[in-house]
């Protein structure tokens, strides 16, 4: 039995695992599909606060869990396929294996849709990127493309235009999914080049391990174009990593999950952080601060049930 158990171990995870461990609270991390979270999916990161040189993105988790380990937090590998909160404890199943839990941090987070090409994932962090906050900065003066036709994509095409000397956005059909003003803000910025309907088809250059091109389709006459570019900023959403609580937990549309109280869920005793109940701000040091109030949380939560 587990005072805690925390699902993910991303940064909201581990910083969640830091808190709890060091409350004595001897907690349980099931590392889930993607051991570390999204920072593995990156290079440098600048922004996280006490780096001044930066710091990469899967050093950044490994020190986490490190810190998480050295105050007594222990982790468990596999993907929870069910979980049972009707009660305390509640019950959360990995595979053939059930764990008991007092309290329940969810820290499974998101993950950044990709458009499913051969090359994509290998030339992420060098080059493909799924986040202009955290990467725009490397692409200062550089000519870049961004795919999608939702608001994350003018929001990220308008952004990279501080950093870019022009941006095309690709998008696979000519009508838009993102919202007016959004749409129009990116259609009024001179260095938004707008090619639709095209579908990007491959990346280059795997062999040089850095992009510097992107071959692309016309959806209608299937005429193919390839691109020289530096940067490609696949901007077509996220998907939350909440399946299995459907029923469970509150979320909305999206499946975002949705605090409320502090950070506890619409379930007594169970706790919400990082980009799991957020499609907002999804940075790491907010997927951090919300980790850390869960596990706060949680301890006040155990404190005042204690027998
Ligand atoms: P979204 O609205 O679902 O749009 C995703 C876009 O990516 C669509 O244009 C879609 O094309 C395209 N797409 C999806 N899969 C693709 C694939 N495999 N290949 C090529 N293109 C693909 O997602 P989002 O833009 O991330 O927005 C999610 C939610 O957050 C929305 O409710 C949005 O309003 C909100 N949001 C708001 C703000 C803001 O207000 N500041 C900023 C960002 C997001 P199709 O249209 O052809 O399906």
């Amino acid at each position: 039995m587990y005072n805690v158990i925390v699902i993910g171990s991303g940064c909201a995870g581990l910083t969640a695992a830091i808190y709890a461990a060091r409350g004595n609270l001897a907690p349980l991390v099931l590392d889930g599909h993607e051991p570390g979270g999204q920072l593995t999916l990156t290079t440098m990161v600048e922004n996280f606060p006490g780096f001044p040189d930066g710091i990469l993105g899967p050093a950044l988790v490994e020190n986490m869990r490190k810190q998480a380990q050295r105050f007594g937090a222990t982790f468990g590998t596999g993907t929870v396929t069910a979980v049972d909160l009707s009660r305390r404890p509640f019950k959360i199943t990995v595979g053939k294996d059930t764990h008991e839990c007092q309290t329940l941090i969810v820290a499974a987070g998101a993950t950044a849709r990709l458009l499913g090409l051969e090359n994509e994932r290998k030339l992420i962090g060098h080059g493909v990127s799924t986040c202009a906050t955290c990467d725009g900065f490397f692409f200062r003066d550089k000519e870049i493309i961004v795919a999608g036709g939702g608001d994350s994509a003018m929001e990220e095409a308008t952004f990279l235009t501080k950093f870019a000397s022009k941006v095309t956005l690709i998008h696979r059909r000519n009508e838009f999914r993102a919202s007016k003003i959004m749409l129009q803000r990116a259609r009024e910025n001179k260095k938004i080049e707008f090619m639709t309907p095209y579908v990007i088809e491959d990346v280059g250059n795997v062999e040089k391990q850095a992009l510097d091109s992107v071959t692309v389709r016309h959806a209608d006459n299937g005429e193919r174009k390839v691109l020289p570019t530096h940067g490609l900023f696949v901007a077509i959403g996220h998907e939350p990593n909440t399946k299995v609580f459907a029923g469970k937990l509150d979320m909305d549309a999206a499946g975002y999950l949705i605090p409320r109280k502090g950070m506890m869920s619409n379930v007594e005793g169970v706790f919400l952080a990082g980009d799991v109940q957020d499609h907002v701000y999804r940075q790491a040091v907010t997927a951090a601060g919300t980790g850390c109030m869960a596990a706060i949380d949680a301890e006040r939560f155990l404190d005042a049930h204690a027998h």
